[in-house]
């Protein structure tokens, strides 16, 4: 059955999120040969509309208004309305961001829809659109699928594949007026926490490190790995609890959820909290001096060994490989 799928592109820093190209793929199989109309809210956004076409989208809308430069759940979700009424979707994919996860249960209750939230996967089944999701923090998946009203679920990062990008490709890109009101959160400023290098919850690769690291010297070295790597550096609350490093690295239940094709744990001992937060991960490096230490229990290839000796020598040997 082909449907039209509204597709929230998410931007952050005037560019788009890899997550909305990951969207636009699963919108694809939603539609069923179908219609993958992309939305994008803010000021300024209009400009990024051609790139969700180069990535599938069919179409653009944009809704822009000063009051939407910073995402307010009110703002997003008067914009978001307008483009549903307007397009009345039989679909409508968000990112499992903390943008999406905010805002699509406010959406789906205004619409009186279900919510198939953080979808790893998604495939036509038996003549159904069957969505998988972890469950009990990842220890299982389920399967769901819609069975009456708008098919609505936001996918997890780093999970589905985005389409090829298609520089040919050309669509519309429409601007719908929307009047933005009573605000009820008015955004004066962001102050960010000063980041270096790869977002955490898009990163393919994530050197994390935990109690083991012993100092927030400690991380240098996994640093210098992630750099050699193009990764980011992620934190078990351990290390984040004995002040190593910052709260925005946490990884696990309480922390970020996290699925790069390369995680390396360095002096994390896999407590069930942490595994929440990475045991999606495609491929998992544990180093740790305890060989009884449960992450070994996840891990793909285990190091037993001092991470000061182990993760240098690996940053040498991946240094000799990019020469
Ligand atoms: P430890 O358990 O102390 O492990 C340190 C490891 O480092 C050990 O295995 C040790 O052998 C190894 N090591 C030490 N020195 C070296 C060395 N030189 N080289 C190599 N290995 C070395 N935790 C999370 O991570 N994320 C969460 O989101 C989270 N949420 C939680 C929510 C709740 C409600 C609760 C109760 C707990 C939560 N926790 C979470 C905490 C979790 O239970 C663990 O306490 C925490 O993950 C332990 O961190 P760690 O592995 O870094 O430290």
């Amino acid at each position: 059955m082909a449907r039209k799928v509204v597709v929230l592109g998410e931007v952050r820093d005037g560019s788009l999120r890899n997550v909305s190209f990951e969207a636009i793929a699963a919108a694809k199989t939603v539609a069923e040969g179908g219609e993958v109309v992309g939305v994008l809210v803010g000021q300024s956004v209009s400009s990024l509309g051609q790139e969700l076409i180069h990535y599938g989208a069919d179409r653009v809308i944009t809704v822009e208004d000063e009051k939407l430069a910073q995402y307010t759940p009110d703002g997003y979700s008067q914009a978001l309305m307008a483009v549903i009424g307007q397009e009345s979707p039989e679909g409508i994919i968000f990112g499992h961001t903390a943008l999406g996860k905010d805002l699509s249960p406010k959406l789906a209750g205004k619409l009186k829809t279900g919510l198939v939230s953080d979808a790893t996967d998604l495939e036509l089944a038996g003549g159904n659109l069957v969505f998988t999701r972890p469950i009990y923090s990842g220890k299982a998946f389920e399967k769901k699928i819609v069975t009456d009203g708008v098919i609505f679920a936001t996918i997890r990062p780093n999970n589905i594949e985005p389409l090829a990008k298609d520089e040919a490709r050309t669509g519309d890109v429409a601007s719908l007026s929307v009047e933005i009101k009573d605000l009820r959160t008015i955004i004066k400023d962001v102050v960010r926490k000063a980041s270096e290098g790869v977002d955490l919850s898009e990163a393919k690769v994530i050197i994390a490190g935990g109690r083991g690291v012993k100092s927030e010297d400690g991380f240098n070295p996994l640093k210098e790995l992630a750099d050699v790597l193009g990764g980011a550096v992620g934190a078990s609350r351990g290390a984040c609890d004995a002040d190593y490093c910052d709260y925005s690295l946490q990884i696990g239940q309480t922390g970020k959820v996290v699925t790069p094709d390369l995680y390396i744990a360095c002096g994390i001992s896999g407590a069930i909290q942490h595994l929440a937060g990475m045991s999606n991960s495609k491929v998992i490096v544990a180093i740790n001096k305890d060989p009884e230490a449960n992450i070994f229990n996840v891990a793909d290839y285990g190091i037993v060994g001092d991470l000061f000796e182990v993760v240098p020598l690996l940053t040498e040997e991946f240094k000799k490989l990019k020469v």
